[in-house]
């Protein structure tokens, strides 16, 4: 084995952390996470509801990472613009792609793309002060139909129903803030296209969406008629949590949230604007699959998120499974379509086995790739190229390094200071790329194009 071994990971989010994590517990390996954001921590920081602060205390471990001199983060470097697979390839020993599911599934209904249709996933970013997220405007706004009965559908959900006392303390962007406080939506839905006993949420995280202080709960299925022997325990917890928030009686509610469940959109309703959903009854067949009753209803709304799941998106030159969003891969080990293994190319995370699991389910998933890393590192031939920092430097490119990153935390905390808050999100490219460089260049892009 040559003496310093280089691996470089494509995504600072918390599964390309994790490995490095695991990669770090092998002395000799020097890490290079890239990202193409000034700041680390990917769903972690962009994802992560702003309320659950505890989940992000999980950063504070992650970034422990970064406090290895064997451990480098390359922020604002594009894999497939500023540098390529064959660059890496050239001049690392292996490349782990931890680059995440960044695209959205899609319902096929008509209507879909009508202004005020949106994808969960951009209502999230623009909550969580994404430099990249639009802003969301919600005068005018009173219901919001959210598809999807997952864990992002509870979190949007919430993030409706919190008052704006409840909101204060997140670190979401002041602009942010001050559209929540105001909005006055007063029904939010939340629509499955299965039953209660087959929704994707988790039980702690239902339990405390249908427990918020002035919201009236309003299940609109007969949980209670629900068979309960054969579910397993979070199905069945999940149906008792719906059968409590059936009995709730919030006397001084100030919004409904309501659950519907067997329905499925089949069309998002609306001339220039969304004006409501409509839906279709659903059952199952005897098989046990899907299928339409033909029975009708529409929820009139001016919002729709649709929560349905995420799907990665292909990586310049990087196999790629459209049908799955993946990158194909056995144990973690980069395939082409045919299943021969890619040397020296791993996958970890949503990119590698699709949208599932908590933040904790990375870490497992990271050791098993690391682990088959390991095992192969000793057969990886030289690396050819030189170091990538030198060939970006040539191309006036300067990576931004923990440090700069540094500098946005400590702004973000001390812009949160001014109002009382521990933070306060800074959610611009221009601000956050003012506070990370000092002295890095944007390789003659605008600010506006990163
Ligand atoms: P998810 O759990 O897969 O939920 C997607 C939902 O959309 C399901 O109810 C699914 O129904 C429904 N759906 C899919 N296609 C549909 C269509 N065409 N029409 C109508 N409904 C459709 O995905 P997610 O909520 O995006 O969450 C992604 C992952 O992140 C999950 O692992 C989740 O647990 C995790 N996460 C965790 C937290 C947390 O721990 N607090 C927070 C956010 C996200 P079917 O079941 O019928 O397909």
């Amino acid at each position: 084995m040559q003496e310093q071994k280089r691996v470089a990971i494509v995504g600072a989010g918390p599964s390309g952390i994790f490995a490095a994590q695991a990669l770090l517990a092998t002395p000799g390996i020097a890490v290079d996470v890239y990202d193409r954001l000034p700041t680390p921590f990917g769903l972690l920081r962009y994802g992560v509801a702003p309320d659950h602060t505890s989940i992000k205390g999980v950063g504070d471990a992650l970034a422990k990472v970064f406090d290895s001199p064997a451990v480098r983060f390359m922020g604002l470097v594009e894999f497939g613009r500023d540098v390529t697979r064959g660059e890496l390839l050239g001049a690392y020993d292996a490349v782990i792609y931890a680059a995440g599911s960044s695209e959205d599934a899609e319902m096929a209904v008509p209507g879909e793309n009508l202004p005020g249709s949106e994808a969960a996933r951009s209502f999230v970013a623009w909550y969580s002060g994404h430099p990249d997220a639009s802003p969301f405007r919600l005068t005018g706004v009173r219901s919001v139909v959210t598809v999807g009965v997952g864990n992002v559908a509870v979190d949007v959900s919430r993030i409706l129903c919190k008052t704006a006392a409840e909101l204060t303390p997140t670190d979401m962007p002041d602009p942010v803030l001050d559209e929540l406080r105001a909005h006055m939506a007063r029904d939010v839905w939340m629509v499955g296209r299965r039953g209660p006993e087959h929704a994707s949420f988790t039980t702690p995280e239902l339990r405390e969406l249908l427990t918020l202080p002035h919201i009236q709960p309003v299940i609109h299925d007969a949980v209670d008629q629900i068979d309960l022997s054969p579910l397993d325990r979070r199905q069945r917890a999940n149906v008792e949590a719906l059968k409590i928030a059936a009995e709730r009686s919030v006397p001084d509610a100030s919004m409904r949230l309501h659950l519907l469940f067997w329905h499925r959109p089949v069309e998002i309703e609306g001339r220039r604007r969304v004006s409501g959903v409509a839906l279709e009854r659903t059952t199952l067949d005897d098989d046990g699959r899907l299928i339409g009753t033909g029975e009708e209803r529409t929820i009139e709304c001016e919002l729709v998120l649709r929560a349905i799941g995420y799907r990665g998106q292909p990586l310049t030159d990087v196999p790629f499974d459209k049908v799955r969003g993946i990158i194909p891969n056995v144990v973690g080990r980069v395939t082409d379509a045919d299943g021969r293994v890619q040397p020296r190319e791993y996958a970890v995370g949503w990119i590698k086995r699709g949208p599932t699991g908590v933040i904790g389910t990375n870490k497992r998933d990271a050791v098993e790739t690391v682990t088959a890393l390991l095992a192969d590192l000793p057969d990886a031939p030289p690396v050819t190229l030189e170091p990538v920092d030198t060939m970006l430097r040539r191309r006036g490119i300067t990576p931004s390094t923990y440090e700069d990153w540094i500098r946005i935390d400590a702004a973000e905390s001390s812009l949160g200071s001014r109002s009382g808050r521990l933070r306060t999100k800074i959610a611009t490219w221009p601000d956050l790329l003012e506070i990370a460089r000092g002295h890095a260049s944007t390789g003659g892009r605008s600010l506006r194009d990163r």
